[in-house]
């Protein structure tokens, strides 16, 4: 048994307009009441919908991330928007280095390098992605690859920062493609993963929360997400309908 609270958290990708997201917004409360003391639970909408977001959840305690953020504060970075903007916001957290990023947007762990620390200066909750391709994973190179991801990604956060940071394992062919990682497969990679935080601080090893994230739908979430060690998960498709989502969010306790 771990003193660690579990996450569940929306990646609304770039998906729901601000009426839309402000509708989930006043749905969702209610429907994780039971809920809220035993997992934390957020939302990631698009940029746009996310002034809207933290208006329409109120005074409910829910958290609201963002879906990147760029590692400089300000400056000539068109298209960009900073952590600090997003803390200005009334944000709570961003992800960074989701596969999507990484693989469409050439999204590099030298970027990362810089994001995860400037979330963390801004009070921002970073949650960075790891995770391995299907070649990867066929070549064995499952573990290589989270190892270059989680030194490289972390290099730059302080040993007594670490546990700020909240890690998700999303095996690349699990995104989107509904393929599960079975909760072995997940439970290994997240031992791994923890492992490799130990290697920088035990304490922090202990208490960072590392989910699971990939085609977790309600119907597959208890199964995958119930072994000790998953600490939650971050849910993309099936994190759209507030009944659906409140139903993973009910498994991730
Ligand atoms: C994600 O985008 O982080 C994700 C896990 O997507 P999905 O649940 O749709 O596989």
């Amino acid at each position: 048994m771990t003193n660690r609270t579990p996450i569940c958290a929306a990646n609304w990708k770039m998906h729901k307009t601000r009426p839309e997201a402000a509708a989930f917004a006043v749905a969702l409360p209610p429907l994780v009441a039971g809920e809220l003391e035993r997992v934390e639970v957020w939302v990631c909408p698009p940029f746009t919908a996310l002034a809207t977001t933290t208006e329409a959840l109120g005074e409910a305690a829910i958290r609201v991330a963002a879906q990147n953020m760029h590692f400089e504060d300000s400056g000539a970075f068109t298209g960009e928007v900073s952590a600090p903007m997003l803390a200005e916001l009334g944000v709570d957290g961003a992800i960074v280095g989701h596969s999507e990023r990484r693989q469409l947007f050439a999204e590099t762990d030298e970027a990362l390098a810089r994001k995860v620390p400037a979330a963390l200066a801004a009070g921002l909750v970073p949650i960075l992605c790891v995770g391995e391709t299907l070649e990867q994973r066929e070549a064995g190179d499952t573990e290589a690859t989270l190892r270059r991801q989680v030194e490289a990604d972390l290099v730059d956060v302080a040993d007594d920062d670490l546990e700020r940071v909240v890690i998700a394992y999303e095996p690349v062919w699990a995104i989107g493609t509904g393929r599960n990682a079975t909760s072995e497969q997940a439970v290994e990679a997240i031992e791994f993963i923890r492992a490799l935080v130990a290697v920088r601080s035990d304490a922090a090893a202990e208490a960072i929360r590392i989910v699971y994230g990939g085609s977790v739908k309600p119907g597959n979430a208890a199964d995958v997400l119930s072994p000790n060690g998953i600490d939650g998960a971050l849910v993309g498709g099936a994190s759209l309908d507030p009944n659906d989502f409140a139903a993973i969010v009910a498994a991730c306790r």
